[in-house]
């Protein structure tokens, strides 16, 4: 292969809006243009990157798409940084990765400070690599490494997820063609660019179809929405956490305002939720202010997408829908032997999307994978051949009095009640019960809430066995920068307030 296809396609809509930013609107022909100052900057005169680690801290924009392509054009292999991170996070991605270059803009100089000067890291400022004459560029082979992205780490620290090019445009292709992407689309990224959402789903797959994409430094409610007025935009992509807080600012506006907010959004061709189980109460709650149903996916840092609602066609709330394109799907028991139809079993995937390997850690990736198949570690049931996702295996899969129940099963009934805001629901290890079922709430503004009130309210509606025995209430959840909850801290706050909890 000559020349890496995100480029070449890219060629052929030269004139085409590719990036609208705080900085303007940039053409795809500008943005191959700064890659290759900047690909040809980090090459400083060698033919080929050879898979040397380009880690970038970059504010979503022009820049950041224009480094991405650049190391991928000098045949790097591209780490996107969190922003927001703090030092020793940072520190802890370019040590794994042995990065030898770091590249930084204006808006994160100063949080790099405190590791600029280490030894063997090049720190170069972007708008220094985009002034150096271009050079020629390496032929880059599919097969190659292309990118690395830190999994969440809920256990353990995170491990740098390995993709190749080849990798990287299975997953992009299977997605512009369940979700019909054309050249035509406009597209709002507001999620953040170190994870598989933002980079792949948004970003990649309208870069490749020669589609636009407008891009926010960060997610805010009201720029969102003012963009969502303002932009044409054809789709809208986000984790659930972020549909609760349009919801939120919708509610908050004037009946004028909502009526505009309303028709603007209802002109979309598709909205997307993933990355995190979408409440059906938010689900509900979209498609009465938007005439939109959301089309939930799911997907892993590992894999891409795997499992979607359909673009055309029912989406059913709370599943997931079915196996993309390319991506072959089959729930196993702990023995690895297919479950039988209607019992729960874990998701394992296998497809030209399924990355390479976690970066540096040959144990854990021989650990990941059985007879070709990645184990996702997400265990799910499949009903009339559409996948309702049960939750992680390890953390959401409680063992309590006997039976296996589902958190998410639970959190879902629990959002139903009249109080209840947000929930996430835990294990609590308990040597008579197996695990007790903990709930930790957040309450509507001016409510009450106890243990026993609860408890009578479930029983209407949950098995014995599901009805929380603990509660706490809380302010608001812990969660991720994904807006995922983090359920280890949630366990956390339960044993630290073992004795204030009720029950
Ligand atoms: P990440 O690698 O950070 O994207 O996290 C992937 C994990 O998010 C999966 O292994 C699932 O546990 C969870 N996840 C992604 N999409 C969904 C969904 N639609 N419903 C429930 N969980 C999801």
């Amino acid at each position: 292969m000559a020349v890496l296809p995100i480029v070449s396609r890219a060629r052929q809509h030269g004139a085409r809006t590719a990036v609208v930013d705080s900085s303007g609107t940039h053409r795809y022909d500008e943005l191959l243009d700064l890659s290759s100052h900047v690909a040809s900057a980090l090459l400083g005169g060698r033919r080929d990157l050879q898979e040397e680690r380009i880690a970038f801290l970059v504010a979503p924009g022009l820049a950041w798409v224009t480094v991405q392509w650049a190391i991928w054009r000098a045949g790097g292999i591209a780490v996107p940084l969190p922003i927001g991170s703090p030092p020793s996070e940072l520190e802890y991605y370019l040590a794994d990765t042995h990065a030898s270059v770091l590249i930084f803009d204006k808006d994160n100089e100063g949080r790099i400070s405190s590791i600029r000067g280490q030894a063997q890291l090049n720190a170069i400022s972007y708008e220094e690599l985009i002034a150096s004459p271009p050079q020629d560029l390496p032929e880059i082979a599919e097969h190659r490494r292309a990118m690395i992205l830190y999994t969440s780490g809920t256990s353990g620290r995170p491990k740098g997820v390995v993709t190749t090019h080849a990798n990287i445009a299975a997953q992009i292709e299977c997605l512009v063609n369940a979700w019909e992407w054309s050249s035509d689309d406009r597209i709002l990224l507001c999620l953040p660019l170190h994870h598989v959402h933002g980079i792949i789903n948004v970003v990649s797959c309208a870069l490749w179809l020669g589609a636009t994409c407008e891009m926010l430094p960060r997610f805010d409610a009201p720029t969102v929405w003012d963009r969502i007025v303002g932009s044409q935009l054809t789709m809208f992509m986000a984790v659930p956490t972020i549909y609760v807080k349009l919801i939120a600012a919708w509610e908050a506006s004037s009946a004028e305002c909502r009526a505009t907010l309303s028709k603007h959004a209802a002109q979309l061709r598709l909205m997307v939720s993933g990355s995190a189980a979408l409440p059906v109460i938010t689900l509900q709650r979209w498609h009465e202010i938007t005439g939109h149903t959301l089309l939930e996916r799911y997907g892993m840092t590992e894999i891409g997408m795997a499992l979607s609602n359909p673009y055309r066609g029912a989406r059913i709330p709370g599943t997931v829908g079915r196996p993309l394109p390319t991506v072959e799907v089959r729930l196993t028991d702990e023995a690895g032997n297919d479950v039988s139809p209607g019992m729960p079993g874990e998701i394992i995937v296998r497809g030209p999307g399924v990355f390479q390997e976690y970066w540096g850690r040959p144990e854990a990736t021989r650990e990941a994978f059985r007879d070709g198949w990645f184990l996702t570690g997400d265990t799910a049931i499949v009903e009339n051949g559409v996948y309702r996702i049960l939750g992680r295996t390890n953390i959401d899969i409680l063992k309590t009095v006997g039976h296996k129940v589902s958190a998410l099963e639970i959190e879902e009934a629990l959002r139903e009640h009249p109080v209840i805001s947000e929930c996430a629901v835990v294990g609590i290890p308990d040597a008579e019960w197996g695990e007790r079922i903990a709930a930790a709430v957040v309450l509507k503004s001016g409510s009450a809430l106890d243990l026993q009130t609860l408890r009578v309210w479930a029983r209407e509606r949950l098995a014995t066995h599901k009805i929380p025995s603990r509660l706490l209430l809380l302010e608001s959840l812990p969660r991720n920068r994904m807006g995922k909850v983090t359920k280890p801290e949630v366990r956390a706050m339960f044993e630290k307030t073992a004795e204030n909890a009720q029950g």
